[in-house]
């Protein structure tokens, strides 16, 4: 398969008029710089129809989140002063990329008064609260974002609720997939630039949902999936995949091309740049992602795709702070069987715990997880009658993939390394660092 836009699948694609599936995450319209950015890179593709996933502005998230925080605790004087913070944050923009935006502030302060009105809302569950603000980060962007492409370029505003039908999940909402393609199919408009919310959808009785933090990515996997687009772009302020995150390793190196299971196995060990789901739908058409640069668009950037290997091979390095290590013994000294990694692992489902790695010996079962400072302590509380317990906290994880010795010392030099595993393509640390 040829990779990149102008290749004869593009070309043929084109007649079709399959369309172009852009997604946007939050720096990349960050203020109005950034959106007068996005209109300028939407301008350099005019291919119709074109989907154009937006997440909420910069950290709005976050801001959201505070208000739910608030929203909680019945803290509602906190909760309408963070309100009036992100309503002045968006305004701000809106008055410094637009000449008379009398409508579209009237527009956002509808938005901003559903927001009010759902902190009234306090009989709903956490989750379902918590789905309700915060999805307005979204709506409230990509009302702005489609005004200001609008401006020069034929586009419609659409509303995702409409188009993504999830479960009833609240904050981890599962998408029926036959419903969202029949929506998404019959209602996009062939003949504009779609602008849609990253993130969200909607139950069937209509109630908002998310799709978890960062899923507007797996958004964009959705639209490309059910319009069987001929690929999907996700804009980031970075030049593509590197095979490290270049602000922990040194000399990293962009990966021009990448097979979709090895993305999926680099996201698995904690790869950030991409949502973990996001891969699946894709390889199951046979649709490339191409992860390119918002500062610098006609650089090549990343594609994960149908292809054999990675290009460049190298290896991946890949760095899960925030870890603890938990060992567990058998009281009586006893063989650990299968009974007791069952009861484990049950527990461990039930709970959420998150295990990175794992490693039984006769008496003992050692597992490295997430350090959730709410959950850790509940499971340990379970399992201390049935175990004798340790806990390390503050450690992290070092995983390399396709390593090579050097690699190896010079990553690990001067860490006090507690567990180690390996296969031929996989080795991973458990360390703590000397204080
Ligand atoms: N705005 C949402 C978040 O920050 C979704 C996303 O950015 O992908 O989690
Ligand atoms: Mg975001």
């Amino acid at each position: 398969m040829a990779f990149g836009y102008v290749n004869t699948r593009t070309i043929e694609c084109l007649k079709m008029s399959t369309p172009l599936v852009f997604k946007f995450g939050g720096a990349s319209v960050k203020d109005a710089e950034s959106v007068r950015n996005v209109a300028k890179i939407i301008r350099l593709f005019p291919h119709r129809p074109m989907v154009v996933i937006v997440s909420a502005m910069g950290k709005m998230t976050n801001a959201f989140e505070e208000v739910v925080g608030h929203w909680s605790t019945n803290d509602l004087a906190l909760a309408r002063e963070k309100i009036g913070t992100i309503r002045q944050f968006h305004f701000a923009i809106i008055e410094e990329l637009f000449d008379d935006p009398k409508d579209l502030l009237a527009e956002i302060q509808e938005l901003i008064d559903q927001v009010q009105y759902g902190l009234e809302q306090t009989f709903l569950s956490y989750s379902e609260g918590y789905d309700y603000i915060v999805h307005h980060g979204e709506l409230i962007a990509t009302k702005i974002i489609a005004a200001y492409i609008g401006k020069e370029t034929p586009t419609v505003w659409q509303d995702t609720r409409l188009l993504v039908h999830t479960d009833d999940q609240f904050r981890r909402a599962t998408v029926r997939w036959e419903e969202t393609a029949r929506a998404i199919k019959s209602r996009i408009d062939q003949s504009k630039v779609n602008v849609v919310q990253g993130f969200i959808g909607a139950s069937s009785s209509g109630k908002p949902t998310t799709l978890g933090r960062e899923g507007s990515d797996y958004t964009g996997a959705v639209f490309a999936y059910c319009l069987d687009a001929d690929s999907l772009t996700i804009w980031k302020d970075v030049s593509g995949m590197l095979n490290g995150d270049p602000k922990i390793f040194q000399n990293t190196t962009k990966i021009d091309r990448l097979p979709f299971n090895e993305a999926i196995e680099l996201a698995f060990y904690g790869a950030s740049i991409i949502h973990p789901k996001t891969i699946q739908p894709l390889k199951k058409k046979g649709i490339p992602l191409h992860i390119k640069s918002f500062i610098n668009p006609t650089a090549e950037g990343t594609t994960i795709g149908d292809v054999d290997r990675a290009i460049p091979e190298v290896p991946n390095f890949i760095l899960k702070k925030n870890q603890a290590l938990l060992q567990l013994k058998t009281k009586d000294l006893a063989f650990i069987a299968e009974h007791h990694l069952s009861a484990i692992y049950q527990l461990f489902a039930d709970q959420g715990v998150v295990v990175n790695l794992m490693r039984n010996t006769a008496t003992k079962a050692v597992f490295c997880i997430n350090h959730d400072l709410i959950i850790v302590p509940k499971v340990r509380r379970e399992l201390t009658g049935l175990f004798d317990l340790e806990l390390v906290p503050k450690v992290e994880l070092l995983t390399i993939r396709n390593y090579q010795k050097e690699d190896e010392l010079r990553e690990t030099k001067g860490l006090n390394i507690l567990l180690e595993q390996r296969t031929p393509e996989v080795v991973q640390f458990v360390f703590k660092r000397f204080e």
